[in-house]
């Protein structure tokens, strides 16, 4: 059996992860969360005082990339995955509005970019992933096997991550939420370097008005499809 790689990006909160987790647990393939790892290194900058509202210290982040470890653990109880940043579980804080207000910018330095593709790369070279992100299948897999875009109306996306926030007990604000998605969108879609843009050869996937087990059967119908077309997969 070869290895199978499935990149799923998308717009902000539009719910990759529910989707690519429950399709790595059908499939039993790791699934990996680009965003955290984006997350994780803002959150880096920000306690070392590289990035705050209105600055941002390019060289100064890209400097520090050798001092962070970020590593991802399944906690079964939770059911979900964990992320440690130099050993430590900051899962809670990377979702939290103080990383999601600076990770967009964080997240155009060339040199951040380059460091966490190659990482990424990497998790995939030995293994079948399926991975969720903004550039999976245009710069980080572009040979992937299966491309998902992932999409929903604004005001949909927001009250997804609202609600999430206010599961966990965090505090949120849904005109606020709305604000960063939106502004997330627009600083991802008009970065320099690998902008979030559907690759050509992607599946749009809109689930504005389609439940989390629709949009799962849309994806492992489309795993089927593959499959039937290259048997050794
Ligand atoms: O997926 P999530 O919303 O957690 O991603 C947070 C941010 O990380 C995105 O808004 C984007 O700025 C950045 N990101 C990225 N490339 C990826 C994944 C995330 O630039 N592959």
């Amino acid at each position: 059996m070869k290895n199978i790689i499935i990149a799923v990006d998308g717009h902000s909160s539009c719910g990759k992860s529910t989707v690519a987790k429950a399709v790595a647990r059908k499939l039993g393939i790791a699934y990996i969360d680009t965003g955290a790892m984006y997350r994780a290194v803002t959150l880096y900058a920000i306690r070392h005082g590289l990035a705050k509202e209105g600055y941002i210290d390019a060289e100064g982040i890209a400097g520090a990339l050798s001092d962070m470890d970020i590593t991802f653990s399944f906690d079964k109880e939770m059911g979900r995955n964990t992320t440690y940043l130099n050993g430590e579980n900051v899962e809670d804080e990377i979702r939290g509005m103080a990383v999601s207000g600076l990770v967009s910018p964080v997240s155009a330095i060339p040199a951040v970019r380059a460091k966490l593709t190659d990482w990424q790369r990497e998790m995939g070279r030995n293994q079948s992933v399926i991975m969720d992100g903004r550039d999976i299948g245009t710069t980080v897999f572009p040979d992937a096997d299966l491309k998902i875009f992932m999409t929903a109306r604004p005001e949909v996306r927001a009250r997804r991550r609202y609600d999430e926030l206010t599961a966990k007990g965090q505090e949120a604000n849904l005109a606020e939420i709305l604000r960063n998605v939106e502004e997330r969108d627009r600083q991802d879609s008009t970065r320099a370097v690998s902008p979030l843009r559907k690759a050509d050869d992607a599946i749009v996937l809109d689930n504005s008005d389609m439940t989390r087990e629709e949009q799962f059967d849309f994806v492992i119908e489309r795993v089927k499809e593959i499959k039937q077309a290259h048997p050794c997969k």
